[in-house]
């Protein structure tokens, strides 16, 4: 069965006390509330991964990375690695987002590197496909989200396959409030599950939990959530406020 997942992508923001007092707010109001937990995982900063960790113990609310280096260990100034994740109990990465593309030069040959590290210490991969602005209007999108998956995770056996949830992000739609229509992510999405069924076979497309990223908000999640392929959201501004992420998560 595909998993109904919601992720808070918090990028570059919330310091020590926001991180942490986030948390225990939303799990004191998921508790109170009895709102229906869907896998919901959150992605803080490197520095707050092992309080969030800590904070989230026991309960059914999980912690991703936004990012890991390509190696075990070695002279990387500034880098975190995976087995250093590890040891403070972090399952979960996001990878191949397109702002780490975009902005830290991740090319599908970084991205094998850093899937391999990933699944080498038994990750949960998030991993990010997406189209520019541009792709869509030559009507290129449904190629340039093929070709980032050929070139990167579809090099993988079925069974390490099964780590991945991937989320689809126009990047035309990231940060920007231009949200795709529930048809336009419906249509990718379906692709996208076409593609899994094709490389993998049926049983993996139908469980493979394929979010939508890019300007969700509290208004126009329902209705992404409601078409048939679309398993959840990756979120990121209106993740960071606990009212509006509450809503989406309740969408
Ligand atoms: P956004 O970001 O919700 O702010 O558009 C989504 C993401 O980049 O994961």
């Amino acid at each position: 069965m595909k998993k109904k997942v919601i992720i808070a992508n918090w990028k570059m923001n919330h310091d020590f006390y926001e991180t942490t007092s986030y948390l225990r707010n939303l799990l004191k109001i998921i508790f109170e509330n009895k709102i229906n937990q869907k896998k919901i995982i959150i992605a803080p900063s490197f520095p707050f991964l092992h309080i969030s960790n800590q904070i989230l113990q026991g309960t059914t609310l999980s912690i991703a990375a936004q990012n890991i280096h390509q190696m075990d260990n070695g002279s990387y100034t500034g880098e975190v690695s995976a087995p250093m994740l590890r040891s403070i109990g972090i399952k979960k990465v996001i990878l191949g987002h397109s702002e780490r593309r975009k902005y830290f030069t991740e090319t599908n040959e970084i991205l094998i590197k850093k899937i391999k590290i990933a699944l080498k210490y038994g990750f949960n991969i998030i991993f990010c496909v997406g189209e520019t602005e541009v792709d869509r209007e030559k009507k290129e999108h449904f190629i340039t989200v093929k070709n980032q998956l050929e070139k990167t995770i579809f090099y993988f056996s079925l069974e390490e396959i099964n780590s991945f949830i991937i989320a689809y992000e126009p990047i035309w739609a990231i940060g920007t409030g231009k949200t795709a229509t529930p048809e336009i992510a419906q249509h990718m999405h379906q692709y996208i599950r076409t593609l899994f069924l094709n490389k993998y076979g049926k049983r993996r497309a139908n469980d493979l939990s394929i979010l939508y990223g890019g300007s969700i908000n509290d208004m126009n999640a329902k209705n992404l959530f409601l078409q048939k392929d679309i398993d959840g959201g990756l979120v990121g501004n209106y993740s960071l406020n606990i009212k509006k992420f509450l809503k989406i998560i309740q969408s």
